[in-house]
């Protein structure tokens, strides 16, 4: 595929046009996410085909509840992410550590993989995966040829032409909202909360299947008013969305922090059923483990540690009255 569009030229290098940063390269420089670089007046990324890390996991498992339940997703991930969270759990993935150990991987040598494995879907996530968005195309592009799905975790801080280039290829999105204070998301994430939720509005708008997801951390983000105010936000887009909250343990620079609360995920739960969400999951939560129908308060689809026990939904529907529950079945 031809991927021109992903640069421009600048006034003193080349501008990449991959996420937010909007990166000016001179000659031999690398961007903000340590894996795109200026050769020779093109950006090249430094890691395509360089897989750091493989899975083979439950579609649950990768934050994903209203997709194919039951199914299974492979996921191959080269190192990198542009963002700086300093409670980050796959921190090792950051160019900037020296990365994992790599394998040499192409699109196809992962499909092929994936379909060996009876995989459903390619999932792209553990490091950011728009900083490669040339090798996840590719791969999407080989996954859909074969059929299979395609599904994306990311912060959200990508550039249109990212989100437009996904289009038609990447089936669903699972989108961090991390916090809910443009000073914390500017001065600790160096990132812009105003455009991760812009990005989560065109994403939406171009047909893709979209999921929330929250790490709640301790003495980050952890406070009722916080979480209760991105509930709400998501609620005005969208009261079907998924929402995730994910409970954090305590990693990179928060390491002497500590697992956030049993009581504060219930309380984010409470918070968004009260600003209508329909969706709300939690794996430290009994009431949020399983989908249920917003109408009947049917049990719809079961699960345990991220697996589907049960899938009584009937063709999208609730079996018991009839109630359309959105996602990709
Ligand atoms: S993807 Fe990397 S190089 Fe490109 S703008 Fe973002 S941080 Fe800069």
């Amino acid at each position: 595929m031809n991927y021109d569009n992903l640069e421009m030229r600048g006034k003193n290098g080349v501008k990449c046009m991959v996420c937010n940063h909007y990166c000016e390269l001179s000659e031999q420089q690398t961007g903000i996410c340590g894996v795109r670089k200026n050769e020779n007046g093109k950006i090249k990324s430094t890691v395509y085909g360089k897989v750091a890390a493989v899975s083979v996991g439950s579609i649950e498992r990768n934050q994903f509840y209203h997709v194919l339940p039951s199914g299974f997703a492979y996921l191959a991930a080269p190192d990198g992410c542009n963002l700086t969270c300093p409670f980050c759990g796959t921190y090792e993935s950051r160019k900037e550590t020296g990365g994992h150990e790599k394998v040499d991987m192409m699109p196809k040598d992962i499909v092929r993989d994936a379909i060996e494995y009876g995989c459903n879907a390619i999932a792209y996530g553990y490091s950011e995966p728009t900083v490669y968005i040339e090798f996840v195309l590719d791969v999407a592009y080989e996954a859909k040829r074969n059929g299979l799905k395609n599904l994306l975790s990311t912060n959200g801080f990508m550039s249109d032409i990212v989100i437009d280039s996904m289009t038609g290829l990447i089936d669903a999105v699972n989108l961090d909202i991390k916090c809910f204070s443009e000073s914390k998301y500017r001065e600790i994430l160096n990132a812009d909360l105003d455009v991760v939720r812009g990005n989560l509005e065109h994403l939406i708008k171009n047909g893709i299947w979209v999921e929330i997801t929250t790490p709640i951390v301790s003495d980050f983000n952890d406070s009722i008013n916080e979480l209760s105010a991105t509930a709400k936000s998501i609620a005005e887009i969208d009261k079907n969305i998924p929402w995730h909250l994910k409970r954090f343990f305590p990693a990179h620079k928060y390491k002497s922090s500590y697992p956030s609360s049993y009581s504060i995920i219930h309380e984010a739960y409470l918070a968004g059923k009260e600003a209508g969400l329909n969706y709300i999951y939690s794996t430290c939560n009994e009431e949020a483990k399983n989908t249920v129908c917003p109408a009947c308060a049917s049990k719809l689809i079961v699960r345990c540690n991220q697996q589907v026990v049960k899938n009584n939904l009937t063709e999208g529907r609730c079996p018991k009255c009839k109630q359309e529950i959105p996602g990709l079945w």
